[in-house]
């Protein structure tokens, strides 16, 4: 019996889709990834909802597997995650697409196994999203981890913030932070298993414990990873300028088992644009945090995310945004286009013509990229220690800095998984290129 996981979305999803496998497995699942969908046995769609784009793009998927699911009446096909959660998807997609055996919300996926064994038994659907706004989260679980010398572990789960462009507070609900003792524990086990670099996961972890105020917060719990044993590094994402505080800073500065490496989306460097989107903090309170960040920690990557055509956009805020990104020079910056979500706030506002937001983002990414460039070229002559993630060519092995810069140099399968000093020798756009510096 095999099993095929499509992915979407974020970083959580794929963390989450380690839990699907996990789960099929147990059940006596193989992974099986030719696309042959005649040859599954269960197709699991691991859905994301934060643009339109995505969403069509599964509904395509799932409206394919009408004639294998008439070809083999025994082919499982599930939906799971964001979409399914969204007010009112469930109805059209069960009216819609009959042939969808199981639908579980972002907080039901413990119910997979079980919804399995109910349709091969009993031949029973599953339709079930939970709505509370705090759903339990569940501990004790099991991931069938694929993602090589880097483990992704969730801190927390929801969003508080209401961002009037996403829709991620109403299909993940609010914050619920996991107790530090079983975090602890996962790290410390995935550390014993040989993981190397542990990503802290969570749509704010900045504002980690602010659901329990006599809890341990964010720089506690940074703290208290960073104090364990073994040969590894400790990264997160993503954080929320608003929430970004001194403490954090400072515990990063402090270990070397902290990665130097921060993800601050700005997505605006209009105040007018991030009024409008709710993100509460202005364009200057947003630098004076970058200022901090650059005084203790001077050699911090530092990434964001920017946003480009939020309604009501007008040339002189989006001029705004290009000169915070001269001002800040990110390392690197993921640029994308605004796209309405239904049941959002912006979704009612008055909206941009798209061929305004095409020739914007353009003009941005035109000088993000020339700022990548030169922020790569600063690297060149410096060392840094780089842990090898795998194999990019004959003979060259590719990694990461602390500061999330990919570097590719000379070795081969033994270094995976390996730190190893890298002298940077040559640049070229955001990727590094160098050879290993002998202790
Ligand atoms: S912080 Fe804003 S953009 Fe990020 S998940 Fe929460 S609501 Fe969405």
């Amino acid at each position: 019996m095999n099993y095929k996981i499509n992915t979407y979305g974020c970083q959580m999803n794929v963390h989450e889709s380690e839990k699907i496998a996990s789960i099929l497995r147990s059940l006596g699942y193989a992974e099986f990834n030719e696309n042959i969908h005649e040859n599954y046995d269960v197709i699991i769609f691991n859905t994301c909802c934060i643009r339109d784009t995505a969403e069509q793009k599964i509904f395509s998927h799932i409206g394919e597997l009408k004639i294998q699911k008439k070809n083999n009446p025994n082919l499982i096909i599930g939906i799971v995650g964001c979409m399914s959660q969204q007010e009112g998807k469930i109805d059209i997609m069960r009216a819609k697409y009959p042939h969808i055996d199981i639908i579980l919300g972002t907080s039901n996926i413990d119910l997979l196994a079980e919804s399995i064994v109910n349709l091969r038994e009993n031949k029973k659907h599953t339709y079930i999203i939970d709505e509370s706004e705090r759903p339990e989260i569940v501990e004790g679980k099991d991931y069938y981890r694929t993602s090589g010398t880097n483990a992704w572990v969730n801190i927390m789960y929801g969003c508080d913030n209401f961002c009037t462009y996403c829709i991620v507070p109403y299909v993940r609900g609010r914050e619920r932070s996991r107790s530090m003792p079983d975090i602890i524990n996962e790290v410390k086990e995935l550390i014993n298993c040989g993981y190397k670099e542990i990503t802290l996961l969570g749509q704010n972890v900045n504002s980690y414990g602010s659901d329990n105020p006599d809890g341990p917060d964010f720089s506690t719990l940074l703290e208290e990873l960073a104090k364990l044993s073994g040969n590894h590094r400790i990264r997160f994402m993503t954080s929320h300028p608003k929430d970004l505080n001194t403490k954090v800073i400072e515990m990063i500065s402090k270990y070397d088992t902290l990665c130097k490496s921060i993800h601050l989306p700005i997505q605006s460097g209009s105040n007018n644009v991030l009024e409008a989107m709710n993100r509460r903090y202005t364009r200057e309170y947003y630098l004076n945090v970058i200022k901090e960040i650059r005084s203790i920690i001077p050699d911090c990557g530092i990434t964001t995310d920017i946003m480009v055509g939020f309604p009501g956009e007008t040339e002189q805020d989006f001029e705004d945004t290009l000169d915070i990104v001269r001002e800040v020079q990110f390392n690197s910056a993921f640029t994308y286009i605004y796209s309405v979500r239904k049941g959002t706030v912006a979704a009612s506002m008055p909206q941009i013509p798209y061929a305004v937001k095409s020739e914007r983002i353009q003009r941005l990414i035109k000088i993000q990229n020339s700022l990548t460039k030169e922020s790569s070229k600063d690297c060149e002559g410096k060392t840094f220690r780089v842990l090898v993630e795998g194999i990019k060519s004959i003979g060259k092995v590719s990694g990461r800095t602390d500061a999330g810069r990919l570097v590719t140099f000379e070795g081969g399968e033994d270094l995976i998984g390996e730190f190893r000093n890298v002298l940077i020798t040559k640049t070229q756009s955001a990727a590094l290129f160098g050879t290993i510096k002998e202790d």
